[in-house]
């Protein structure tokens, strides 16, 4: 099946044609350079289900999932009144009048009436034979040359349209008469995200039960991020001794902290592992349990300190603060980049984020898979809402740099695939990056629901033989094979449920 997936714009995205998620899965025409691109989903999570825009023949259920693409379709259609249609042709007739030249102001009707177009289903094909009859008619102009490329032009932007151009399909999970257990993301991430964990099984049965409003589903969210673009991430605690050496040094952080909660952590033997886990869950909790006045005043007059600092001769660590200090002024959170590890993944190297972690993205683009669930805990680096207390009750405060994932490498003689898979027992999904050059082929299996799109290049897949551009996103279900052939250097990202 073809995929739309949906846009998510929210303010920490990357703006108008700068954003990953509008340059891959938009067209030029499309761009809003106000706006903040910051994720696309493919899955069918109910805060932004994919649509199914069309169904290849590759099995033999086809047929009875094609009938019920085309009846849902012609539902949406009937709804509309045909006048609109009508309309809109009526604007293209009444141009031909001065020779339908297709420039600027034609290209100007076309994106006027997208929205009408959008609330009416699948009818640009009515345009693109417009303008076939007009480049006909158009033969004798002495500007031949130019109008005949704009139609190409428009005509090429109307078939990458068409997929955008509707939002009258069906959902896939209506399609499939269920949901996925996962959700598959393309993010573009220009400043931080929050500080977040989330919630294991227990917790989070725990947590829907008791704040439902909050908490929306009782499922756990584990999520892998694999790195388009180097990343800078805030992940997990540091060891102790690290921690512990900020506090000593840093004085408003010193002041946030209670002097018998240092003198404790002090004094007592760091050898035992667990007590170390216990003396960072205590230096963490003191710190995050602080009036916000007093965390804000402590935040601001760091800042001020550091800035007076030249950058050559501040830390990392300092670099960090007044970066995020930039990002969310005044934000007490920007002190957890002293409790938690500064992760910079190279593009094609991942991490897995399990149940209990604390993280922040804090910048790059990247793909990211996870359980199809909607619980988030935050405690700092944003305005939403920040639930301290349950935050520091569900942390592991295990401690260490997360596990990079480099991929494992498969090469044929053309091709290149590298497989992540969480390094667990049991995990539940995978991602991998394929990298065909021109005439590769390649066949897909799937054992599992399979979700892949087009970063760059272009495919032709069999047995549909249809062709498949940068930005379109294929669902494959259990049962399918593809054979895929690129027709110029493609990568191809795959997201994959295991369970
Ligand atoms: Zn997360």
């Amino acid at each position: 099946m073809i995929l739309q997936g949906s846009i998510q714009k929210y303010d920490w995205g990357k703006k108008g044609s700068k954003s990953l998620i509008s340059s891959t899965f938009l067209n030029p025409i499309q761009i809003n350079e106000n706006d903040y691109y910051a994720e696309y989903w493919m899955g069918t999570h109910s805060q932004g289900p994919s649509l199914v825009t069309s169904i290849l023949p590759l099995n033999e259920k086809w047929e009875e999932a094609n009938e019920k693409l085309k009846s849902s379709l012609k539902n949406s259609l009937c709804e509309k009144s045909s006048d609109s249609l009508v309309e809109i042709i009526n604007d293209l007739d009444s141009n031909q009048d001065s020779n339908l030249r297709i420039n600027e102001n034609n290209k100007n009707i076309i994106v006027e009436n997208e929205s009408r177009l959008n609330s009416m289903g699948v009818n640009e094909n009515i345009f693109i034979d417009k303008i076939n009859k007009n480049d006909k008619n158009d033969k004798n102009d002495k500007n031949d040359k130019n109008d005949k490329d704009d139609l190409n032009e428009i005509a090429k932007i109307m078939n990458l349209n068409e997929i955008n151009l509707c939002n009258n399909y069906p959902e896939l999970s209506n399609i499939l008469n269920r949901k996925l257990n996962f959700l598959f993301k393309m993010l573009s991430i220009n400043k931080s995200l929050s500080i977040q964990v989330h919630p294991d099984k227990d917790s989070a049965k725990k947590l829907y039960s008791l704040f439902p409003q909050i908490y929306r589903d009782d499922q756990p969210k584990p999520e892998m991020v694999l790195a388009i673009t180097p990343m800078e991430i805030l992940c997990s605690f540091r060891p102790l001794d690290e921690i512990y050496i900020f506090v000593c040094h840093i004085k408003e952080l010193r002041e946030l902290i209670p002097e018998d909660v240092i003198k404790k952590v002090c004094r007592n033997d760091w050898n035992d592992k667990n007590n170390k886990r216990e003396f960072i869950k205590l230096l963490f909790t003191s710190f995050m349990k602080n009036e916000n006045f007093f965390m804000q005043k402590k935040t601001i007059e760091l800042y001020q300190k550091l800035e007076q600092i030249p950058i050559e001769r501040r830390t990392n660590e300092e670099n960090y603060f007044i970066k995020l200090y930039n990002q969310h002024p005044g934000d007490p959170g920007c002190f957890c980049i002293f409790f938690l590890n500064i992760i910079q993944l190279k593009q094609d190297q991942a991490i897995y984020l399990e149940a209990n972690e604390p993280h922040a993205y804090i910048s790059g683009d990247c793909v990211e898979i996870m359980n199809s669930s909607d619980n988030v805990i935050r405690c700092g680096l944003t305005s939403k809402f920040k639930d301290i207390d349950t935050l520091c009750n569900v942390l592991t405060y295990s401690y260490g740099e997360p596990e990079i994932l480099k991929g494992k490498t498969s090469h044929t003689l053309q091709n290149s695939f590298l497989l992540y898979k969480p390094n667990i027992l049991n995990p539940s999904f995978e991602i991998e990056k394929i990298t065909l050059n021109p005439s590769d082929s390649h066949l897909i299996n799937c054992n599992n629901d399979t979700i892949i799109f087009i970063y760059q290049g272009e495919i032709v897949v069999h047995p549909s033989l249809s062709d498949h551009k940068k930005g379109a996103v294929l669902f494959l279900v259990p049962g399918n094979t593809i054979y895929i052939i690129s027709t110029r250097k493609t990568i191809i990202y795959l997201g994959r449920t295991l369970i």
